[in-house]
């Protein structure tokens, strides 16, 4: 039989299966969706059968060396995911399928992750008079019960159980064993409120693809989640729950082991090996509910009822890295084929989203109160350029006093430090200036090397002065604070407060993420400080004050959805107060108290920030208003770089002629590894050449050795 193979070859430009010829040996095993090796070349390589049965080639072929996999690994629903993603993103078919499978199953000569066996020992003649003690134990031990872990018993004596073996008397076998282990606790649940109930049955009766729940923080979301996933079991089918950050999926998994048993979970976190066995669960068709971040996406269940992204406005949905996918598109089209509801859940859902709701192409069901009519919390904005002056770059007087306080109550505190953005832009320390492009109303980017700022949309440059424009101080900085500093003065200012500090420093080992929450959970803290990962999600009902030291530094990140950020992490972080019995207070420290983003959202006020968003949004031209595309240019001479760009420019300003070609101009980190970017960003509300221009330039590009493009169709940092 003949077959054709798509196989792991590095070089992207490689784009197509091969055919080879699977001889007698082999013809049981050789299914669509399986892994093969090949010879290639003067190589050895792996790669996934992708169709079987295919006519014999007029030239000569070569021959399989061995099929790796006796269960498949790729279905046809996530083949012909892949071709669908290939096409979307541009990229190479083998590298959509690798980007579905954990390392173990990915198609890879020399990966060694295996399966985890046990030992077991088995009784085999009952009928044995066992000498001394420990025999006697053993065997009345395995007649008691037929098969016990070897472990168990070498650990009476392994002499012993080695002279057994040696007699016959018993036997050892080996069996699979899963790495990860969950416990289940069956918790009670609560009686939904009539809110939830009437979100539940909405989505539950209705006909729709895409519904978007926005619940404000505090809602009870999660609640309805699970409500929506037993609904789903109890018919047979299954569900996937996505969530963003990997501090969330420790949280969330623990509330579902309450009420699920058959649950698998997968994020970056797990060890090769346990991210191997549960995607092996999942494919066996032992698992009913899927967990994790946004890989999971992939997770090989056979019948999906619903999946869920919640906090869908979150970036961590978009990958980064080639495949440049968008979780929510892959969602979909996962939706489609297994006719599943897709509920996309948020407090603040991102303005596409909430665009598309209101036109009516997602269904929009809202939970406007918290559970049992709790306030949400008061927030208060605190002007730090008056703090400024008595000399308090970090806490406001009334911060101090705030934290003073809620410690004297018992009470829990989250102080967030947002570091999005960080340093890349130049403020002014006395007025709280930034330095704008006068063209595109986003922030520059300070550049140290050249010392120069510079916009990374239309490629503006402006010298960086001594002086700040507006007040004339010699006081412009691009300091920024880390939580260390923070922390030591913390310390300093309450030296009887327990403090835990949560930020990529302090979460780098496995299962950190979960000790901190746990410690803060089980109070054993009174302040948790941390960066944007302590703000989404998470569900301490102790805490009644939340700080936010600096709300500025992700409203002048080079992006047009700075504000969008800003308020979105602020509704977020804000929603951590005042969840359970007491209320909650919230103080955001800013140098810009009169930021659209920061009034919204001392007001809760999400509809507001959405109309005045969509007004800009509109004016300038950006999302949802129009799509965006970024091409970079990528290459180690940077003259060569801009030259193909300008090139590249002037073709699609020519091909493109319903777009708008902006640049080409330096990515926001312009040089990585001696690799220098340009890019261009192409805007457009409908392109019907968009694809076939892009896919011209990506062949003509695919043997030059000077520049390589990269294509980004949904792209979130520039
Ligand atoms: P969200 O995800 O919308 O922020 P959660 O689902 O985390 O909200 O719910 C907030 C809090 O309210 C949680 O502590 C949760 O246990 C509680 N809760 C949710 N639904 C109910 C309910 N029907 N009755 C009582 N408490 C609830
Ligand atoms: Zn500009």
């Amino acid at each position: 039989m003949y077959i054709e193979v798509i196989i792991e070859i590095t070089n992207q430009n490689v784009d197509k299966t091969f055919t080879y010829f699977v001889n007698e040996e082999f013809l049981s095993l050789a299914q669509v969706g399986v892994r093969v090796e090949v010879p290639f070349q003067n190589r050895i390589l792996e790669g996934f059968i992708v169709q079987v049965n295919v006519e014999r080639p007029e030239y000569p072929v070569k021959e399989i060396i061995r099929i790796l996999d006796e269960e498949v690994i790729l279905t046809d629903e996530l083949l012909a995911l892949a071709s669908y993603m290939r096409k979307v993103t541009l990229s190479s078919y083998i590298s959509c399928c690798q980007t579905m499978l954990p390392k173990a199953l990915k198609a890879k000569s020399g990966v060694n992750v295996g399966r985890k066996y046990k030992k077991f020992i088995l009784l085999v003649d009952d009928t044995y008079l066992p000498r001394g003690e420990k025999q006697i134990e053993i065997l009345e031990m395995l007649k008691e019960t037929p098969s016990i872990e070897k472990q168990v018993l070498t650990r009476i004596s392994a002499s012993s159980v080695k002279t057994l073996l040696e007699k016959g008397i018993i036997s050892e076998i080996s069996e699979e064993v899963y790495r990860k282990e969950y416990g289940f606790t069956k918790a009670k649940k609560y009686p939904l409120t009539e809110s939830q109930k009437q979100a539940v049955f909405e989505i539950e009766h209705t006909e729709d693809n895409i519904y978007l729940l926005h619940g404000v923080t505090g809602s009870g979301k999660t609640e309805v989640y699970m409500q929506l996933i037993e609904d789903v079991l109890k018919t047979g089918r299954q569900a996937i729950l996505l969530v963003p950050e990997i501090s969330l999926t420790e949280q969330i998994t623990e509330r579902f082991t309450m009420r699920f048993s058959r649950i698998a979970v997968l994020h970056s976190r797990l060890s090769d090996g346990e991210k191997y066995d549960e995607y092996r669960r999942i494919a066996r068709g032992e698992v009913d509910v899927v967990i994790g971040a946004r890989s999971a996406c992939f997770a090989p269940l056979k019948n999906i009822g619903i999946i869920i992204l919640d906090e869908e406005h979150s970036s961590s949905f978009k990958q980064e890295n080639n495949p440049k996918y968008f979780t929510l598109d892959i969602v979909r089209k996962r939706g489609e084929y297994h006719q599943a509801k897709v509920v996309l859940g948020s407090a603040t859902p991102s303005l596409e989203s909430f665009a598309r709701a209101k036109k009516g192409v997602y269904h929009l069901v809202e939970l406007p109160y918290r559970v049992n009519q709790k306030p949400l919390p008061k927030v208060e904005i605190v002007d730090m350029n008056e703090e400024a002056k008595k000399g308090n770059f970090l806490f406001s007087n009334i911060l101090q006093e705030k934290i003073a306080f809620h410690l004297s109550q018992n009470k829990q505190i989250m102080l967030l430090l947002n570091r999005r953005g960080y340093s890349s832009f130049i403020t002014c320390k006395n007025c709280g200036y930034v330095a704008k492009c006068p063209n595109c109303d986003i922030s520059l980017t300070f550049h140290k090397a050249d010392g120069v700022l510079r916009c990374h949309y239309c490629g503006y440059i402006e010298r960086v002065l001594k002086c700040c424009p507006t007040c004339h101080e010699e006081s412009l900085s691009n300091m920024g604070t880390g939580t260390e500093k923070i922390e030591e003065k913390l310390v300093h200012l309450f030296p009887s407060a327990r403090i835990l500090r949560m930020d990529l420093d302090t979460t780098s080992k496995k299962g950190a993420h979960e000790k901190i929450i746990k410690a803060f959970k089980n109070h054993e803290y009174d302040i948790l400080l941390g960066t944007q990962m302590i703000a989404k999600g998470l569900d301490f009902p102790l805490v009644t004050l939340v700080g936010v030291i600096s709300a500025d530094t992700s409203l002048h990140i080079p992006d047009f959805r700075s504000s969008e950020e800003t308020f979105q992490l602020l509704m977020q972080v804000a929603g951590r107060s005042g969840r359970s019995d007491s209320e909650g207070e919230v103080y955001i420290q800013t140098f810009n108290p009169d930021h659209y983003a920061i009034d919204y959202a001392k007001h809760h006020d999400y509809l507001g920030f959405f109309e005045k968003e969509m007004e800009i949004r509109r004016k300038l031209g950006y999302p949802p208003f129009y799509f965006l595309t970024t091409l970079r240019i990528q290459g180690k001479d940077f003259l060569k770089c801009q030259e193909e760009a300008s090139k590249i420019g002037k073709f699609l300003t020519k091909q493109l002629t319903s777009s708008l070609i902006l640049g080409p101009s330096s990515a926001s980190v312009s040089k990585v590894n001696h690799i220098y970017r340009v890019q261009i960003i192409i805007k457009y509300k409908r392109e019907e050449k968009l694809y076939p221009a892009l896919t011209y330039l990506r062949n003509h590009y695919k043997a030059n050795t000077q520049v390589k493009l990269e294509f980004d169709f949904f792209p979130y940092h520039f």
